[in-house]
């Protein structure tokens, strides 16, 4: 019987949207379908990883086979992140809203009669990704992700240095790319030595060909 080449492997990924609360009825989230994420967590378990799948908001279906762990804020999704480690690899997809409430008020913010504007001031949630690949127990693999509308590859070079993560997987997300809630997605996959650009293709074939880059890097 043949093996499969991540058997044995234990992997997260982190997906979809992060979800602030601002009182009990409204709350700050973004765009994101989770679509990305979601592929590649089933292109993963596919080549036989155990996957632990830590997802935000999302509209796609949840792909079979993995554990599901729904979180709605950032906080949240750190701490389900954190309590499943130690994993052999990281992938963070998860458009995790940079933003949120200090404290989210107990009560529905009243809208007065005579005030035409309302400031909030807002504080920024913590980096999972960056806290992954500084966590003591690190994952032998750490991916990140940088979704870009100009000067991709720069930007995303300087990501992968400030989280600290092995490679960033850079995604132009310009208006008119349709990457965003689209199927399509064009990757540019950053490590240490190399810059390997992808050609334009569904988010699952995507996912597939980056998971097999990581089968050729983990597996001797
Ligand atoms: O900082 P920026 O959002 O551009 O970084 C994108 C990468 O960092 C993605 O891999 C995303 O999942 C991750 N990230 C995170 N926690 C945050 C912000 C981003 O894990 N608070």
């Amino acid at each position: 019987m043949s093996v499969l080449p991540l058997q044995g492997k234990r992997v997260l990924v982190t997906a979809g949207a992060t979800m602030e609360a601002i009182d009990p009825v409204r709350y700050i989230t973004n765009r994101s379908s989770g679509k990305q994420g979601y592929a590649i967590a089933t292109s993963l378990r596919a080549l036989g990883a155990e996957v632990i799948l830590v997802s935000g908001q999302a509209t796609a279906p949840l792909p079979e086979g993995v554990t599901i762990i729904k979180v709605a804020s950032a906080d949240q999704m750190l701490h389900a992140c954190l309590h499943n480690l130690p994993v052999d690899i990281a992938v963070c997809v998860a458009a995790v809203c940079d933003w949120k409430m200090p404290l989210a008020a107990n009560q529905k913010l009243k809208k007065k009669l005579n005030e035409n504007s309302l400031t909030l001031t807002l504080v920024k949630t913590p980096d999972i990704l960056h806290a992954v690949a500084t966590h003591p127990q690190r994952p032998g693999l750490v991916i990140g992700f940088a979704a870009e509308t100009q000067d991709m590859l720069e930007n995303a070079k300087a990501k992968r240095m400030v989280k600290q993560c092995d490679w960033i997987v850079a995604n132009n997300v310009a208006h008119g790319t349709g990457v965003l809630g689209g199927d399509y997605n064009q990757f540019t996959i950053i490590t240490d030595t190399q810059v390997i650009t992808l050609d334009r293709m569904s988010k699952q074939q995507s996912a597939d060909a980056l998971s097999q880059l990581i089968v050729q890097t983990i597996t001797p």
